[in-house]
């Protein structure tokens, strides 16, 4: 794989912070620097603007960036400042003077390109090579700009461009020039020009959009037919999934949000007048939200947002339209109040969540009734479609429809979320991922007959005319007007569900339509639903069926009980607090918001380094050269006091907090594992990794068995590791239905069974893991 050379390996450290790229980025960097078109598709999160920031350090020339999202620009803007690297945007938003700066800075570089043979605009020489030397240049890096603004002016504004010297076209968002994307932008149409005025310059389009429909649509739009296609992995694990009926769901939002008092959230709503109710009721409970929509005024909507970036707002309430622009780095839940379109979206609004790639919650309050306003949307909101002829206009609304179909397959499903989010993406996932609602509380199936066969009378009793709602009604023995005009009320079903709440019937019979026993039948503005042969089967036949037990009381107390996850002790609770403080002052000084300056995971990497000199402090990740200098001390000092303060409180250098979380280690190996997969393919030899990395044997053959079970090493060199003996007693006792996941117990249990003399913890540990 492509590594970095001493040179970039510094530039990446000392203007970013970061000691390595990630896995996903290198090819995705290694393709642009050989200067070739690429498309790069990688979820929120994954790191996508260092693909095109990096690279346009290494060049000699300017690297534009078209980004949609005018917030977007100022925070990254803001951030590569921060960090001693040169860029500038242009959009509506600035004022005359700020736009006469930007104007100076590419009129001095258009100079500079024009008087230096070297650096020849267009087509030039791109290479790094000539730039391998101490300093950077002071010059503009990278230019924001918003699409509309690079075509402005009857293309004076691309011809001035075309005499300054471009390394770079990156195209942020690339989604947004496809129909076939959920946030087609007419102004991204004409970057289909871009190719035709700068040929020779190399463009990268990045998204999250996974689809392959629009994959396929931006690169022909942008004319790139042969660029270099790169797609990241899907998984977000850092995110933890949970799904529940919307039921008391204010209660819980609010119990939800208390117990996480220094967290931001995001909470998506349909409507722009849910979004004021809903962050009134939360105000009015103590709770710092604003709503966020497209129907504010831009000084509401700025102030909003901007409180929400610095921490003075807790949560904000967001339409779904208008909350794709919020980006902020350590958003820790995300709540879903309304469902999503589907599953695309609610994929990518979840991802607005943990963005730095700290533990973080998805919250979907999942109401049936939402489904019906989003299917009325599909069906008339055509307005935004003009471009599609009627013919495509229905094809495109048959395939949302399905898409919303899936979508509340998923909500219902009993098998692990992620699986089911990541075989959508195609990129299945063998185990259950151990970090979803479903996996935390596999659900209890039973055998039924009775549940579904008073559904199915209630349903032909009443001649299959009717809406899931009447036929709870009539199962429930709910008279209305409509019931008592077709005489329904003296019917022998009537009433006979009554043990049941109304909640209870639909999520019974949502199963029954996900076994394909019920189907939908639609007729003019209503829903039937009608028996299917299935079900003729299940009736005539006698069957049983499996069905998940519907258990309110575990969903109420998960969402009360579960804590949040950031798993800091109480120094380290303290300590995080301040270095906030510290982070917010300083941040303010500086006129940028906090997490521009310093992410959450960089004061995470703190608490656990806790740096105590300059060296120490560039550690840290997310701190690179400039930021070392400016702030080092005003941390350092603050961490020393603190320590001095609480001797109690040690630096913890390789245990990274995600990683003690997840249960599973699929693609990202743990650093520590990493060394450990390194050490091991060099030596082969345990006790030597375990000396040279100062940890006791026992934890290295605990590495060697995660390792195999990522199928990073093979099995069988473990099997030395394991005394047979004690492998067959376990497994005798796992037969007969011991379990504890103490070892004491254990130990205990295997020498009363088996009169074992010696015991060996170890051994013991080890035959229990795999
Ligand atoms: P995206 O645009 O894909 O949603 P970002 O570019 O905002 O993602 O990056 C997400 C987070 O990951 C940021 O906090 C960023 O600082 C961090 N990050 C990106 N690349 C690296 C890296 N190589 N090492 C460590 N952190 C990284
Ligand atoms: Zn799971």
């Amino acid at each position: 794989m492509f590594e970095l050379n001493k040179y970039q390996q510094k530039v990446l450290k000392n203007n970013f912070g970061f000691s390595t790229l990630r896995d996903s980025q290198k090819p995705i960097i290694e393709s642009i620097l050989k200067q070739q078109d690429t498309l790069a598709i990688m979820p929120t999160g994954g790191g996508k603007s260092l693909c095109y920031q990096f690279p346009a350090l290494l060049f000699d020339g300017l690297t534009v960036v078209i980004s949609p999202l005018i917030a977007l620009m100022k925070d990254q803007v803001e951030s590569l400042k921060e960090n001693g690297i040169w860029a500038e945007y242009i959009n509506s938003s600035q004022s005359e003077y700020e736009k006469m700066m930007v104007w100076d800075a590419l009129k001095d570089l258009q100079k500079k390109h024009s008087s230096n043979p070297l650096l020849a605009p267009q087509g030039g020489n791109n290479s790094t090579s000539s730039l391998e030397r101490e300093e950077l240049p002071q010059r503009l890096k990278l230019l924001y700009i918003a699409p509309e603004k690079l075509f402005s002016g009857d293309g004076s504004f691309l011809n001035f461009l075309k005499r300054i010297k471009i390394s770079l076209f990156a195209i942020d968002e690339a989604h947004c020039i496809s129909n076939w994307g959920h946030d087609f932008r007419p102004e991204y149409t004409k970057l289909n020009l871009l190719k035709q005025h700068f040929p020779a310059t190399p463009t990268i389009a990045l998204t999250a959009t996974a689809d392959e429909l629009t994959r396929i649509d931006i690169l022909e739009k942008l004319k790139l037919p042969k660029a270099k296609t790169f797609i990241s992995s899907f998984d977000r694990p850092n995110i933890h999934y949970h799904i529940e009926p919307k039921i008391d769901a204010f209660e819980k939002t609010l119990s939800f949000i208390k117990a996480r008092k220094s967290q931001s959230g995001i909470i998506y709503c349909l409507s722009r007048k849910s979004t004021e109710q809903l962050a009134n009721k939360l105000q009015k409970n103590g709770i710092l939200a604003m709503p966020y929509h497209a129907k504010l005024t831009n000084d509401e909507k700025t102030k909003n947002y901007s409180d929400f970036m610095s921490d003075k707002i807790q949560v904000v309430v967001a339409t779904i339209a208008f909350g794709m622009g919020i980006d902020k780095p350590n958003v820790r839940f995300v709540i879903h109040w309304n469902l999503p379109k589907n599953i695309e979206n609610y994929y990518q609004e979840t991802g607005r969540a943990g963005r730095d790639g700290l533990p973080s919650e998805a919250f979907l309050f999942y109401d049936p009734k939402d489904s019906y306003i989003l299917r009325k949307f599909i069906q008339e909101g055509s307005e935004d479609l003009p471009h599609l002829d009627k013919e495509t206009l229905q094809i495109f609304r048959q395939i949302q429809s399905d898409k919303l179909d899936r979508l509340l397959e998923f909500c219902q499903t009993t098998t692990c979320r992620r699986k089911v989010l990541l075989n959508y993406f195609n990129e299945p996932l063998e185990n259950d991922c151990g970090y979803c609602d479903v996996c935390d509380n596999p659900p209890q199936k039973f055998k039924d007959k009775e549940i579904s066969q008073k559904v199915l009378s209630a349903i032909v009793r009443t001649n299959q005319e009717h809406t899931s709602n009447y036929i709870i009604s009539i199962l429930c023995g709910k008279k209305n007007p409509k019931i008592i005009n077709n005489n329904h009320h003296n019917l022998p079903t009537f009433g006979i569900g009554r043990g049941f709440e109304e909640i209870q019937w639909q999520y019974y019979m949502n199963q029954l339509l996900d076994l394909g026993i019920l189907k939908i039948k639609y007729q003019g503005f209503s829903k039937n639903l009608v028996l299917t042969q299935k079900a003729v089967e299940f009736l005539n036949q006698n069957q049983e069926l499996e069905l998940v037990k519907y258990e309110e009381k575990i969903a109420r107390e998960k969402i009360q009980t579960s804590k949040p996850e950031l798993n800091l002790n109480p120094l380290q609770q303290e300590l995080f607090e301040k270095l906030k403080i510290l982070r917010r002052t300083l941040a303010r000084e500086e006129k940028v918001a906090a997490t521009n300056l310093f992410s959450d995971s960089s004061l995470v990497d703190m608490l656990e380094i806790l740096p105590t000199s300059k060296e120490e402090f560039k550690t840290v990740t997310g701190v690179g050269k400039f930021k070392a200098e400016k702030f080092a001390e005003k941390f350092t000092d603050l961490i020393k006091k603190f320590r001095l303060e609480n001797p109690d409180l040690k630096p913890k250098m390789v245990k990274k907090l995600v990683q003690s979380l997840r249960a599973r280690f699929k693609r990202d190996l743990g650093d520590t594992y990493q060394e450990t997969l390194e050490l091991w393919q060099e030596y082969q030899d345990v006790d030597k990794i375990a000396k040279l990395r100062k940890l006791q044997k026992i934890t290295i053959i605990g590495h060697l068995f995660k390792l195999a079970k990522a199928e990073k090493i093979d099995k069988k060199v473990l099997e030395k590791y394991q005394n047979p003996d004690l492998k067959n007693q376990i497994e005798i006792l796992k037969k007969q239905g011991f379990e504890s996941d103490k070892l004491r117990d254990w130990k205990d249990k295997i020498e009363a069974e088996f009169e074992v003399e010696n015991f060996n913890y170890d051994e013991l540990r080890i035959g229990l893991w795999e």
